[in-house]
């Protein structure tokens, strides 16, 4: 039997009805800035996208679009006036930055409580440490998809492929927050393959396309794929590419019980989470209640 398939769009579009609904309840607008170094057209619609959606969400959304020969210096200045800046809630700085800046000297200067990406030192301590904080927002979206299939994850083998900073070292920490039995597999794990057929939540992020084929997946299980990989796509033309994810959808969808499509899956939810940091982040800093609709 077919395993459905995770809708992303849906589940990201109800999230950021919830913030929208909390902002209508705070005594003022929380705002947003992201900076943008450069114009890789992949990072340039992100960005577009996450101002639109901030302000459909009714919060304030400050773009910050600098030249790929910005300096490290002069970025570093303007981050660190959006880190004084009061009417500031959450800073992102859209990765990856041009190769003659620095990401860990850039992402130090983002005051930790304005650290929407909850990539800082400080909020991945917090994290380590299981205090509260501003958490990573794609790693939270793979928590939040899992959980719409078993809500709860007391006991659950995980098993996340990948252990990057942005997204399988902190996925690996959140599923162990919800009581999850977690294993952190990466490019030196033995038989990856009867590694991840142990999973009832398989989560790959890796970056290669539909690495994890259908005999990985143990029946039943709840696959959630982060990758995003654009390959060639002769059949729509010549010279055209297309978007997969790290798991053959099709063969996954032949044995699992959910599986998240890509795209369509955890990429919406990466920006729905962002929204919901952001209110978190103004509640937190103006001493604000956080409103019942973003409760966890
Ligand atoms: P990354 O920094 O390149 O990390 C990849 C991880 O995969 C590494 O830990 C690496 O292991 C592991 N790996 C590579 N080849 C492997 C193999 N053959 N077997 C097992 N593990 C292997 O990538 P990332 O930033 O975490 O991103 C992963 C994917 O998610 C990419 O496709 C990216 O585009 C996508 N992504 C999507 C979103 C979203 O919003 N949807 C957000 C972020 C990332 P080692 O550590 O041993 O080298």
């Amino acid at each position: 039997m077919a395993g459905r398939s995770i809708d992303g769009k849906a589940v990201a579009a109800g999230v950021r009805a919830h913030v929208a609904a909390a902002v209508k309840t705070l005594p003022e607008q929380p705002a947003l800035a992201v900076v943008l170094v450069g114009d890789d057209p992949a990072s340039q619609v992100y960005v577009t996208s996450k101002g639109k959606m901030t302000k459909e969400a009714g919060m304030r959304s400050i773009e910050i679009r600098l030249p790929a020969d910005t300096s490290e210096a002069d970025l570093l200045v303007q981050v660190q006036a959006l880190s004084r800046d009061p009417a500031v809630d959450g800073i992102l700085v859209q990765l990856p930055l041009p190769k003659h800046i620095s990401e860990p000297k850039i992402l130090a200067a983002i005051d930790p409580l304005k650290d929407v990406d909850g990539l800082t030192e400080a909020s991945a301590g917090k994290l380590m440490l299981g205090k509260p904080g501003l958490r990573p927002c794609t790693p939270v979206g793979c928590v939040i998809l899992a959980k719409t299939e078993r809500p709860d994850l007391s006991g659950a083998d995980v098993v996340v492929i990948g252990r990057s900073i942005l997204v399988g070292k902190p996925a690996a920490l959140l599923f162990l927050e919800q009581n999850a039995t977690v294993t952190l597999a990466h490019s030196k794990t033995r038989d990856l393959r009867m590694v991840c057929r142990g999973a009832d939540i398989l989560v790959a992020a890796v970056g290669r396309p539909e690495m994890v084929r259908g005999d990985w997946i143990r029946p039943g299980a709840i696959v959630i794929d982060v990758g995003t990989n654009r390959v060639p796509a002769p059949e729509k033309g010549e010279g055209k590419t297309k978007l997969v994810g790290d798991v053959n959808f099709a063969e996954a969808t032949e044995v699992a019980a959910a599986v998240t499509p890509s795209p369509g899956g955890v990429g919406p939810m990466t920006i729905a989470c962002l929204l919901r940091n952001t209110v978190l982040a103004a509640c937190a800093r103006r001493g604000w209640t956080i409103p019942d609709t973003l409760q966890a």
